[in-house]
């Protein structure tokens, strides 16, 4: 018997070694039958759960849950995926084998127990990194190991956002240290005008995909620099740009050191933009080229991927930082530090201008993209200037818009009617449209079916959370009883969760607190509102927002009728994107470059009632979901929040609720569902990233590699 227990074990641990779990319910299923108390209070982590559990309560799981032969299914089916060579990747862009992409990214969302992403952006890498392994793309990741990760967040009884910092302990995460051929630990060095600075390299397995993640705390290091990877987003200047000397210098020479030679370099959004200096650096060694020659040489091979339509978004740093940090490689590449200090400038020669990152990534890259039609609109004229003479739409920007993965967005309930009607190997082929124009035929009452035990299993999460939070900060009694029964299922459930950035303007809707009171508290066609969503630790005017929402919530007409979940991540971001009937997005055009969340929840059946701002400007059609507005912009931003408050209102009274509560003889909303149809069938097929990554494969990474997509029909 303890033989066998062991064995499971092994097996248990292998299964949870590899993120792929993280996409795969049934692999999820199993870790939960362990013991889903523990399973839910240790935030969702396998290696971790796996660490507490005695070979008794392993046997005893083991038992009642049949688990040997689901563990045995599972790392067959796991094994069969790592090895299949019939996908998209290898039989179109398998060239790319020779010189995989390397994929640069400040931050990774793959799953809530993995904390090193802060919103929006480490999720939407997550998401390329999944898809690139589904899709079998030859692709490599680098990103940051952060010891102290992104902030927990926890509100005091007014409302005030506090944080606490978890540890992520790679000893207990998926994760494997690097060595080097000699067997010790990969050390990286880098030197700077203060010093040397190391870093050890730790490297997940995300599916086919390695991710490298470098880390600053080792033994080599004084105090300071073992901190420099502890947060986040966290620190002063001066950490910052060392933190991004170490994604893009430290990376290149990681992958380098690895023996991993990158045929194409993707810079997702600024904060790695040094890696093609490292990059030119190595090739004038190898080659013995000039630096003008070997930058233009990397900046071909270079695509950059801007993130930000705000100027003051860019990261910018003081001259002597820059200096500091980059001296010994700017001497190294042989030039000077007006040269260096003006890849970094609109004007090469402005002494007052600050060194910007986009800038340099712009200049150091020959393809460059934005996340959406119209933000790619907004960077070609945000950044003319760096093209003088040229016409605004000859500017060489271009978009590729943002998806989400399918498998780890969409909820089991939902993925069970798809799989029903949709063609077989429909996930395979999700980013065809014909895969999807099966779903008009799906009947009222199987979607409805399906929506409802989503929305029903968001509120018994929710009714858990809330009170418990309320309870532990220690508010009155009666607002923690409320809460257990706070939403309802036949209510309208509206949800919006976003990092709270003031731009995204959580707060318009409540412009009009009594208006919104005869919404909440209709007699026959009320709704519940449920807020959720993290601001940065700095972003004092984000955190009066949730201080507002917090407060709004308490009022006794919306008690338990407007909520606001504490702590918004991954987790908390599925339950709500499967289970709310509507998502709200209303952010200040054009200043959403894309927005992904409401991609979810498409895919769940949810609708989407937005400004037309990001991806909902593209997509929406006048029939697969609401239009906030029609997209007018002003000068005073005061003017238009109070134009879009009173548009949000009415697109609420007028169509939302209308829509939902009309209801046929069955008590169903037959031409809402009508609407969530034709949602999946419009959307679902565009904004996953399947389609996102083929088209990165195709329209950058091939070209960037002086490659073409393989036509597979000559295969
Ligand atoms: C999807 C997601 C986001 C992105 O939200 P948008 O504001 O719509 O871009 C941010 N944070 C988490 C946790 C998410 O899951």
């Amino acid at each position: 018997m303890q033989s066998d227990d062991n064995d499971l074990r092994d097996k248990l641990k292998r299964l949870g070694s590899n993120l792929a779990w993280a996409w795969d319910f049934g692999a999820q299923s199993v870790f939960r039958d362990l013991d889903p108390e523990r399973w839910e209070s240790g935030g969702h982590d396998p290696m971790a759960q796996l660490g507490t559990l005695t070979d008794a309560e392993l046997d005893a799981a083991a038992r009642a849950h049949d688990l040997h032969p689901r563990v045995d299914r599972l790392l067959l089916e796991h094994a069969h995926y790592l090895e299949r060579r019939t996908d998209w990747g290898p039989t179109r862009a398998g060239v790319l084998a020779g010189g995989p992409v390397a994929y640069f990214s400040a931050e990774f969302g793959l799953h809530e127990s993995l904390p090193i992403y802060s919103g929006g952006l480490g999720v939407l890498s997550g998401d390329h990194v999944k898809s690139a392994s589904d899709l079998g793309l030859p692709l490599v990741a680098v990103g940051l190991l952060y010891a102290g990760g992104y902030f927990t967040q926890h509100f005091d009884a007014t409302g005030w956002q506090h944080e606490t910092y978890p540890t992520v302990d790679p000893e207990v995460q998926p994760l494997s240290l690097v060595h080097d051929s000699t067997g010790q630990p990969l050390r990286i060095q880098l030197s700077t005008r203060e010093g040397i600075l190391h870093a050890g390299v730790w490297e997940a397995n995300v599916g086919r995909i390695r991710l490298f993640l470098l880390d600053s705390d080792v033994e080599e290091n004084d105090e300071q620099d073992r901190g420099l990877t502890a947060r986040l987003y966290g620190g002063d200047r001066h950490m910052r740009a060392r933190q991004e000397l170490l994604l893009g210098v430290g990376g290149v020479r990681a992958l380098h050191a690895m023996g991993i030679r990158p045929g194409v370099y993707h810079l997702n959004e600024g904060h790695s933009a040094f890696a093609p200096l490292e990059a030119t650096r190595e090739l004038m060694a190898r080659e013995g080229r000039s630096f003008a020659d070997a930058s233009f040489q990397v900046a071909s091979r270079t695509v950059f991927t801007t993130h930000t339509p705000v100027p003051a978004g860019h990261d910018r740093f003081e001259p002597d930082l820059v200096e500091q940090q980059l001296g010994p490689l700017r001497d190294a590449l042989g030039i000077s530090e007006r040269e260096l200090l003006g890849l970094g400038r609109v004007r090469p020669d402005d002494g007052h201008e600050t060194f910007c990152m986009t800038v340099l990534a712009l200049k150091l890259s020959h393809r460059a993209n934005g996340v959406s039609a119209l933000h790619g609109q907004v960077s070609r004229k945000m950044w003319t200037c760096l093209w003088p003479g040229r016409p605004e739409q000859d500017v060489p920007i271009g978009h590729i818009t943002n998806g989400v993965h399918l498998p780890t967005w969409l909820a089991p309930a939902m993925s069970r009617v798809y799989d029903e009607v949709l063609p077989l190997g429909w996930r395979r082929a999700q980013a065809e449209p014909s895969t999807w124009a099966p779903i008009e035929r799906v009947e009222d009452l199987t979607l409805w079916t399906a929506r409802t035990s989503l929305k029903e299993e968001l509120i018994r999460f929710v009714r858990h959370r809330a009170p418990e939070r309320a309870r532990l900060r220690g508010e009155d009694e009666s607002v923690a009883k409320a809460m257990e029964s706070a939403l309802a299922a036949d209510r309208l459930l509206i949800g919006f969760a976003r990092r709270f950035a003031t731009y995204k303007r959580a707060g318009l809707v409540l412009d009009d607190l009594d208006r919104l009171d005869r919404l909440v508290n209709h007699p026959e066609r009320p709704l519940t509102l449920i807020f959720a969503g993290k601001a940065h630790p700095k972003d004092d005017g984000g955190k009066a927002v949730l201080q507002r929402v917090f407060q709004v919530s308490r009022e006794p007409r919306f008690l338990g009728k407007v909520v606001l979940l504490e702590g918004y991540d991954i987790a908390v971001g599925r339950q709500l994107a499967s289970g709310v009937d509507v998502w709200l997005n209303n952010p200040r055009r054009p200043l959403e470059a894309s927005g992904t969340s409401g991609q979810k929840v498409v895919l769940n059946g949810g609708l989407n009632c937005s400004i037309p701002d990001g991806w909902w400007a593209e997509a929406y059609d006048g029939m697969n979901g609401f239009s906030i507005g029609t997209g007018g912009v002003h000068m005073d931003p005061n003017v238009q929040d109070a134009r879009d408050a009173v548009d949000l209102m009415h697109t609420l009274e007028d169509e939302v609720v209308p829509l939902y509560y009309d209801r046929d003889e069955h008590g169903r909303p037959h031409r809402w569902l009508t609407r969530v149809r034709r949602s999946i069938a419009t959307l679902a097929w565009r904004f996953n990233s399947d389609r996102m990554v083929k088209d990165y494969a195709a329209g950058l990474y091939l070209p960037a590699a002086g490659l073409e997509l393989a036509d597979f029909r000559h295969l």
